[in-house]
Order: structure tokens, then sequence, then C-alpha cells
């Protein structure tokens, strides 16, 4: 790693743990600033004494906090936001405010100080699109304002217009991620995402939950390879100033994961289909498909996937079993 003093918004997250924990494995200076919202203690408490950590408890929109962490730092990376489908759908208002403010405090710190940023933006980007696999200069097609789902689109859309912006006005240097369905260790059912939720609900036999008619279909990524292209980008300056899709093309149903849950975890759950206007509350529009092109992330940092997706199954059983025995 080129860098060593590095600061994470939203390092108490899901991605953002591992992506701590990696960096102060690769002997770099970690602070990490989370109001622990959707991140959580639990997530980063193994480190907690580690030498080189600093955890300051805060929300990404104090502007105060930032201008004077920023300056301390040779690169930020942007993780905190709000998360899930569920959480979106169920606090639209603090959605679409702290994502927009939060870029727009972080993006200005790093102008004022010219730190390299990357911002972590979402596959939502892409909306209905159905012209697979989405290219990052692809249209994107966007819902009706009326169904919130899509504010998080648009709101995640502002934000890489905002990081370009910077990059055009004053070539700050901006790195922007497009994270397709991530998952692994430590993501949580809570905000409505499938794996972790198909997991826990298999290993304790309750029925597998399944949206919809199950046909619609995802590509699963590894959070571990997630955090290694994250951990590449901001290192090639050619990646400066574009958008880098990062995801796994390896497609699957949701029907099919259930499936694949259930016999990898030897469960007895069956697998239960609920009608989407009972799973969401109002507002509520699914995708079909939702496939990466890799290109960019292979020319800029010969990105591939290394993990499967039984890998990464195995991997979530084994956590949410420890917790289990933990907990007991
Ligand atoms: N889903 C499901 N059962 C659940 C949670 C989610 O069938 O308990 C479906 C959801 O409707 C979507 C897919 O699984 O079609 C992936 O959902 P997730 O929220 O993980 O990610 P998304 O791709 O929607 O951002």
């Amino acid at each position: 790693m080129t860098y060593k003093s590095i600061l994470i918004t939203g390092g108490a997250g899901f991605v953002g743990s591992h992506l701590t924990e990696n960096l102060l494995a690769e002997g770099c200076q970690v602070t990490i600033v989370d109001d622990l919202s959707t991140g959580n203690w639990s997530n980063i408490e193994h480190l907690d004494k580690h030498p080189n950590l600093r955890v300051l408890i805060a929300p990404v929109e104090d502007r105060a906090l930032l201008e004077q962490e920023v300056p301390r730092h040779d690169l930020v990376y942007h993780l905190a936001s709000a998360v899930g489908v569920k959480l979106i759908i169920e606090q639209p208002v603090k959605t679409v405010e702290t994502i927009f403010r939060g870029t727009d405090i972080v993006l200005n710190a790093c102008s004022r100080y010219r730190r390299p940023v990357l911002i972590t933006s979402t596959s939502e980007v892409y909306g209905k699109s159905t012209n697979l696999p989405f290219r990052e200069e692809d249209d994107v097609v966007m819902g009706p304002t009326e169904k919130r789902r899509w504010a998080y689109a648009c709101a995640k859309a502002l934000d890489e217009f905002l990081a370009l912006a910077h990059f055009a006005e004053s070539r700050l240097p901006v790195f922007i991620v497009r994270l397709f369905n991530t998952v692994g260790p430590r993501q949580t059912g809570q905000y409505g995402m499938v794996l972790p939720t198909f997991v826990s609900q298999a290993l304790s036999n309750r029925p597998v939950t399944v949206y919809g008619d199950g046909k619609q279909q995802r590509c699963f990524c590894s959070v571990f390879d997630i955090v290694e292209g994250l951990k590449k980008l901001p290192q090639n300056p050619e990646a400066m100033g574009h958008v880098v899709n990062l995801g796994s093309q390896e497609e699957i149903s949701i029907e099919g994961l259930a499936q694949r849950v259930i016999e990898l975890t030897g469960s007895e759950s069956k697998i239960e289909y609920i009608p989407y206007e009972k799973a969401y509350a109002k507002g509520f529009d699914d995708m079909q498909r939702r496939v990466p092109d890799t290109s960019r992330a292979k020319q800029f940092i010969d990105w591939n996937p290394k993990y499967s997706l039984d890998d990464i199954i195995r991997q979530v059983t084994d956590y949410y079993q420890t917790r289990q025995q933990d907990a007991s």
C-alpha cells in the first residue's frame, strides 16, 4: 500500500471493518469516523487496542471533525452511507440527507487539503437498465420518484456527479467505485440483505423467505475480493476521475441461492415465497438482473474475484455459527 495514513468513514461497517483490518495488517495507520448507525462496534471490537487504529464515534456530517481529520491523512475512503433496501424505504429522509450531505462534506474537506479520496457508490445507480452487463459509461434507467427505492440510486448518482465535478474543476484525485452485491462475514440481515438473512434462517431451521417468484438474479461478490479492489484502485493514478464497477459476474437466482444455502448448511428449512408487497413497505421496485462489466477493474488494477459463492456461503455460515456459540 503506497498510502500510510488512512481515514475511513464508515469504518465500523461491514465493508469498512474488513478494509480497516486489512490495512492495519499492512502496517498502515487507520482512523475510523463512524457513528455506529448502520455500523456496529462488534465489527471492530477485536481491533480496539490496535496501536495504529483510532476510532472516532461521530457522524460523517460533522464538518468540523472532517476538516480537522482529513489533512492528517494521505488517503480518505468514504464508505459511510445509509445501506440496505429496507432501511432506505423505511427512512427515506435520513437516506437522502446522510448520503448527499456526508459526501459533500468529505469532498469539500478533501478538496481544501487536496487529499485523494475514494467514494463508494452502488450498482443501484444503473437502476432498471436491462442492458447487461452494466458498463460504467452506460445510460442509467431510473424509476419514478414516487418509488422510494430510487431515492437511494439518485442520491448516490449525485455523489458521483459531485466527485467527478471536483475532479473536473480542480483535479482533486477522486476514485469512484460502484459496488455490486457484496457479501461476507459481519454483514447483517437487519437492513434486508438477502444472504445473511437466508443463512440465519437456515441455521435455525426457519422458513427461508424468497421475495417475489425468486427468479430475479444477482451476482454475489466476497467482501474480501472487494477490499482488494478498494486497496488497489487509488494506487493507480490512471483510475483517477473514473467510475469503476467492482462485483462478481457469477449469476444465481434468489430461489437458487435459497436452495444452495439450505444445502450447504444442512438445514431442514423450506422455502417460503413472499409477495413483494408484503415483504417491503410501499415504494418497492425490484430489478430482475444485475451483472457488472468488470473490464475497467481488470484494466486499471488487474482485478478478478477469487472466492466462489460456495466459499462465501461457508464463510458466512461459520460467522453466524461462531456468534451463536459466543451468545450461548
Ligand atoms: N430478498 C429475498 N429475501 C430476503 C431478502 C431479499 O428474496 O429475505 C431478495 C430481494 O428482493 C432481491 C434480492 O434478494 O431481489 C437481493 O436483495 P438484497 O437486499 O440483498 O440486495 P439488492 O440486490 O436488492 O440490493
